[in-house]
């Protein structure tokens, strides 16, 4: 197997930088290194954030139609290259190929939405505020912006950020996950291709002195982020302290509400494709099945079911549901956090620890797992496992289930079934979580709404897309004009002025 070098993308081309240590990245399903990503040394990153920040002074001047015509024609390209970007993803990160193609097509969405960044940027005017005065506000690039990235997503994540930091005259440098690294690379020349001036998006990638570097520079003026929570909740502080605008996405642990009124085998479809989908390795991955009163018995017999059926292969192969999960880490924590719950005496409903996948036997492979009465104080229920792992935990009422998510450090998706719209009404106005779910499990918001958990899983005030991303990679500004004429000179005037 021959083993690619990852270049970093840095001034409109791919180059190896000066850093002298690579990492390596591997397939998940086969076990096996495909690549040595480059690691940026600190020149490497003065020469990203110069670049960026002399493209900054041109880019963020330019006309909207001329912003905009490079974003439909970007559009365009990551249509049109979606079967290549989804093979790419599969190979690092090993979700089948369709997750794969779904993962691209969310990340256009938001493309999308930024090709109407002309309508988001009009300001607003108020005429004669005052006798001859005039107001009005607009909004002005923050500069350069550093997106740092999870390894869940390598497309869509940056595409949460990048079309809308661009579309709003910003320039843009991508940190990928190290483990995930080459879409970044596809993306960047799809950029070059539509027509993106040189410096405008970049790829660096690098270890955490770099990160800091990064998080720390005089000329960086915007940080996103999306990772876990630990990390985001550093990146926060380190950023912040310096001066930066900073969201950063964390963790989650996702709880489904199933109320004995609602149609079981709905959301035993749903609740599985929620848990097992992508391995369980996405934030809105539902890993908490919180089963009401009576629905429980029967819910659990049809989730086993589903998640015996689950085919579980290279993600390159058609008939695969599930890949593998990223890394042999991942896979001991995973297998170690189910063991922990069936030593605390939760039921062992269907164990996925020892599955063997003929033909891989090197990748890193956990089956789909589902844990009954499990309680708040398991380490399956504390931690964020991100894995193919779904718990039950049984209450006996409505307020019970949302009183349990309340109490939840995380609040990123939630997700309620029933057939009853009181019910519904009642756990999305009492529900502290920032995307709510009716018999949706994965409510992920469409690209003109915006995308954010409450408490640990977002720092900051602003979430990720949609209009709040336009107001965090812009800067308002209010202009008080008057205009006089030379005959109405009135004098210098020393009191505060009125209207
Ligand atoms: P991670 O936090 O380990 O890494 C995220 C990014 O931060 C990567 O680019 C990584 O290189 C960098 N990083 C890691 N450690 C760092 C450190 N100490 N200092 C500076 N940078 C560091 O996350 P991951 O394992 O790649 O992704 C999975 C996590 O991301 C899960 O917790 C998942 O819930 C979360 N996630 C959240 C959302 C959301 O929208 N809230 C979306 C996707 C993933």
């Amino acid at each position: 197997m021959t083993i690619k070098t990852i270049p970093h993308f840095l001034n409109g081309e791919e180059t190896s930088g000066l850093g002298e240590k690579t990492q390596p990245v591997f397939n998940p399903a086969t076990g096996e290194q495909t690549g040595a990503l480059c690691l940026a040394d600190r020149q490497d990153l003065e020469t990203a954030v110069a670049a960026a920040k002399k493209a900054s002074e041109s880019w963020g001047d330019i006309s909207l139609a001329k912003r905009t015509a490079v974003l439909f024609k970007f559009r365009e390209l990551v249509a049109t290259h979606k079967g290549e970007l989804a093979a790419i993803i599969t190979a690092e990160h090993g979700k089948v190929l369709s997750d794969a193609k779904g993962e691209v097509e969310r990340g256009l969405d938001v493309v999308e939405f930024a090709c109407g960044i002309p309508q988001l940027l009009k300001g607003e005017y108020s005429d004669q505020a005052s006798t001859g005065i005039d107001v009005f506000s607009f909004r002005q690039p923050v500069g350069v912006v550093v997106g740092i990235t999870p390894f869940n997503f390598p497309v869509m994540v940056p595409l949460w950020m990048a079309p809308m930091a661009i579309a709003t005259g910003n320039t843009f440098i991508l940190k990928p996950s190290h483990k995930v690294p080459s879409a970044a690379l596809m993306l960047a020349d799809l950029w070059r291709q539509a027509g993106l001036p040189e410096g405008v998006f970049q790829v660096l990638h690098g270890n955490r002195e770099i990160i800091s570097g990064l998080l720390t520079h005089p000329d960086v003026d915007a940080v996103s982020f999306v990772g876990s929570t630990p990390v985001a909740k550093h990146i926060t502080e380190v950023a912040t302290a310096h001066g930066k605008r900073v969201q950063a996405l964390g963790g989650a642990k996702n709880h489904a509400i199933v109320l004995p009124d609602a149609d079981l085998d709905h959301a035993a479809d749903h609740l599985a494709a929620a848990a097992f989908g992508s391995a369980g390795q996405r934030c809105m991955a539902i890993s908490v099945a919180v089963a009401v009163g009576d629905a429980a018995d029967l819910l659990v017999k049809k989730v086993e079911e589903r998640a015996r059926a689950v085919k579980v292969k290279n993600g390159t192969e058609a008939d695969a549901d599930m890949g593998p999960v990223i890394s042999p880490e991942s896979k001991a924590f995973i297998v170690k956090t189910i063991t922990e719950a069936e030593q605390a005496g939760a039921a062992m409903v269907v164990d996925g620890r020892d599955l063997v996948v003929p033909g891989h036997e090197k990748g890193f492979w956990v089956g789909p797992t589902v844990i009954d009465h499990v309680n708040s104080e398991m380490s399956a229920y504390t931690e964020e496992i991100f894995g193919p792992v779904l718990v039950v935990v049984r209450v006996e009422s409505l307020e019970a289930g949302i009183s349990l998510i309340n109490a939840n450090p995380y609040g990123n998706g939630t997700a309620i079934f029933t057939t009853n719209g009181a019910a519904a009404r009642k756990f999305q106005r009492e529900v502290q979580v920032g995307m709510v779910g009716v018999n949706v499990p994965i409510p992920v918001p469409v690209a003109y709404h915006s995308f954010g958990g409450w408490k640990a899983s977002l720092f900051g005030d602003q979430h990720i897309y949609g209009p709040e991303g336009v107001s965090f990679y812009t800067r308002g500004k209010v202009i008080t004009q008057r205009w006089p004429e030379p005959a109405h000179a009135s004098g210098a005037s020393y009191n505060f002025p009125s209207n």
